[in-house]
C-alpha cells in the first residue's frame, strides 16, 4: 500500500494552481443549461482540516492558500468554493477537488470520484454524503477507462496522481491518449509537480506529441521549506474550454508576486 496523503500537502500553492484553473472550468461548463459529468481518477478525501497536525506540521496551506485566498475576488469559484465550504465546516476546512466539483455543479450534473486507499475512500464517502457523487472504491486508471466516455458527454476528468511511483508518469502519455481517443469531446485535465530534478518532462513531451493542441500551463514557487523539492505546478488539458489561457494569465501574475 502506498503512503501517500493528501492532508500533508492539501491547500498548498501547487493545489492553488490546480485548484483555481479546476474551479474556473467548471464554472466556464456551468454556464449552459446542459447537463455536464465530472470525474477524477484519483479523488483524495475530499474534505480537509488545515488545523490538523498534518497540516500544520508541514506549513505548506500557510504558504498557499491561507496567503493567497484573498487575492481572488470573491465571486471567483475558487473563492466561492472555499467561502462555502468554510461557511460549512468551520474556518480551517479546506474543499478539495471533489468538494469544489460538488459545490460548483448542479443537482443535474454526473459525479464519479475513484480513491483506492481505503482510509482516504472512506474520508471522501463521508464528505460527499450531501451530494449526489457516485464515490468508487477502485483503482482511478481502470475505473476511468470503464467509465469514459460517460454519460452526458459534455464534461471533465480531472487526473491527479500522487507520483509516488514511476508508473504515474510513465503510463501517463498512453493513458491520456486513450482516454482522449475515447471520450473525444471531454476535458482532460492532468495535474503533475515540478520538482528541482525535472522528473515532469519525459512525460509532458511524450503528452505533448500524443496530444498537439493541448494546453500546458505551469508556476514556480519558493520550495516550502528548505530541502522540499517541488518548485512549481504544472496542469495538461486537453480541450481546453475557450477562455482558459486568459485565466493562466491571470495566474501567472498572482504567482509571479510569489517571487518578490
Ligand atoms: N485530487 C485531490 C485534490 O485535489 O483534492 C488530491 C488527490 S492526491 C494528490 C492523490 C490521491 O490518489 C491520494 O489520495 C491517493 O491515495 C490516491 N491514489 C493513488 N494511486 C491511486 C490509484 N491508482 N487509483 C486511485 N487513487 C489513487
Amino acid at each position: 500500500m502506498l503512503s501517500y496523503q493528501h492532508l500533508y500537502h492539501a491547500g498548498n500553492l501547487a493545489d492553488v494552481h490546480k485548484h483555481a484553473l479546476l474551479a474556473w472550468m467548471l464554472d466556464y461548463l456551468t454556464r449552459k443549461d446542459k447537463p455536464l459529468s465530472y470525474l477524477e481518477s484519483h479523488a483524495g478525501r475530499g474534505l480537509y482540516d488545515l488545523a490538523a497536525p498534518e497540516a500544520v506540521k508541514t506549513g505548506e496551506a500557510a504558504q498557499g492558500v491561507e496567503r493567497l485566498a484573498r487575492a481572488f475576488a470573491p465571486d471567483h469559484p475558487y473563492r466561492r468554493a472555499l467561502d462555502t465550504t468554510r461557511a460549512r465546516h468551520g474556518r480551517r476546512a479546506y474543499p478539495g477537488s471533489p468538494l469544489i466539483a460538488a459545490t460548483l455543479l448542479r443537482a443535474t450534473d454526473t459525479i464519479h470520484l475513484a480513491e483506492r486507499h481505503p482510509r482516504e475512500h472512506a474520508a471522501l464517502a463521508e464528505a460527499m454524503l450531501p451530494y449526489p457523487a457516485r464515490v468508487h472504491h477502485a483503482d482511478g486508471f481502470s475505473r476511468i477507462r470503464e467509465l469514459t466516455p460517460p454519460t452526458p458527454r459534455r464534461g471533465l476528468l480531472l487526473i491527479d496522481p500522487s507520483y509516488e511511483t514511476t508508473a504515474d508518469y510513465d503510463g501517463m502519455a498512453r493513458f491520456v491518449a486513450q482516454i482522449a481517443r475515447k471520450w473525444n469531446v471531454g476535458i482532460l485535465a492532468l495535474w503533475y509537480p515540478i520538482l528541482e530534478t525535472p522528473r515532469h518532462l519525459g512525460m509532458v513531451t511524450a503528452l505533448a506529441a500524443a496530444c498537439p493542441e493541448a494546453l500546458r500551463h505551469e508556476v514556480r514557487f519558493p520550495p516550502a521549506r528548505e530541502g522540499h523539492r517541488m518548485v512549481g505546478s504544472g496542469l495538461f488539458v486537453v480541450n481546453p474550454p475557450w477562455g482558459l489561457a486568459e485565466e493562466t494569465t491571470r495566474l501567472d501574475v498572482l504567482f509571479g508576486t510569489l517571487a518578490r
